[in-house]
């Protein structure tokens, strides 16, 4: 039996990013690629939560909820491609493809080389010990370095990305990044959040704010924003540009993009699966 033309092109694409030795070759634009733009709820049209952010020296996954390692695929992004996983926080539609991606790591035929630096917020290293506690040597590194860290207020410098951390209005152990590129180029990212002051401040300014919208105006849930608190805080934040994602179900049954524009006026992108958006 033959191997599908879509089966061998993914299996393809995994061998030649795997043998891709020069990142700057890819482009000079940072480029931000949705992978998922949906919630914990199952949905055919939105996966769980996950961003890809391609700078000229860094490909960081931020967030993988369940279905985001093999839906990266569809970009020709692999297990063996990020160079830094960026956790929000530490909620299973958020973080519960990390174990699938560290076992990936260990594939005998293709085994990951490259140096991995895994960092969240508060606590994200007690829950890393915690993973360790249960699976061991099966997600342990063998053929890579891998670091883990908590992003601490003052922040971290990795390659050309300077990364800002606060915490959001969700639970305890979540945090909001600002990541400020070489070009001058910056975008924030709240994860999960309610209405706060935090992300107004990580977001001053940037080129690209990308806000959770969870729930549709009139159907708020404490923890998360709706449009228009997700345009008050474009508003004040005065980002050039807003992206709205991690969209519950309920959100495709109304105009989410109308809702927003009536608070604020820039530009407004709702969020798609595989949707790219380059600076
Ligand atoms: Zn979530
Ligand atoms: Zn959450």
């Amino acid at each position: 039996m033959s191997i599908p033309d879509k089966h061998k092109k993914s299996y393809n694409s995994l061998k030649s990013w795997y043998s891709e030795s020069n990142p700057s070759e890819r482009n000079e634009l940072v480029e931000l690629i949705i992978i998922g733009s949906g919630t914990g709820t199952p949905s055919l049209r939105r996966g769980s939560p996950g961003l890809v952010v391609l700078s000229d020296s860094t490909k960081l996954l931020m967030d993988s909820g369940p279905g985001a390692l093999r839906k990266m695929l569809e970009v020709g992004i692999t297990y063996q491609d990020p160079d830094l996983l960026l956790y929000t926080h530490i909620h299973p539609d958020h973080v519960s493809d990390l174990v699938p991606i560290l076992f990936a790591c260990k594939y005998a035929d293709l085994p990951r080389k490259k140096d991995l630096l895994c960092a969240g917020g508060p606590g994200f290293k007690s829950y890393f010990e915690k993973l360790n506690g249960v699976y061991g040597h099966w997600i342990a590194p063998q053929s890579y370095q891998l670091t883990v860290k908590e992003i601490a207020q003052e922040g971290l410098a990795y390659r050309d990305l300077k990364i800002l951390s606060k915490p959001m209005a969700h639970i305890s152990e979540s945090a909001g990044y600002r990541i400020e590129f070489k070009d001058g180029k910056s975008m924030a990212v709240s994860g999960d959040t309610d209405y706060c002051q935090n992300i107004i401040d990580l977001g001053f300014e940037v080129d690209l704010l990308v806000l959770e919208c969870s729930f549709p105006d009139g159907k708020k849930v404490e923890g998360h924003l709706t449009p228009s608190l997700a345009g008050r805080i474009a508003l004040e934040s005065r980002c050039k540009k807003l992206l709205l994602t991690h969209l519950y179900p309920v959100c495709d049954q109304f105009d989410i993009v109308g809702q927003c524009k009536k608070i604020y006026q820039g530009e407004i992108i709702l969020g798609e699966d595989l949707l790219r958006i380059k600076s």
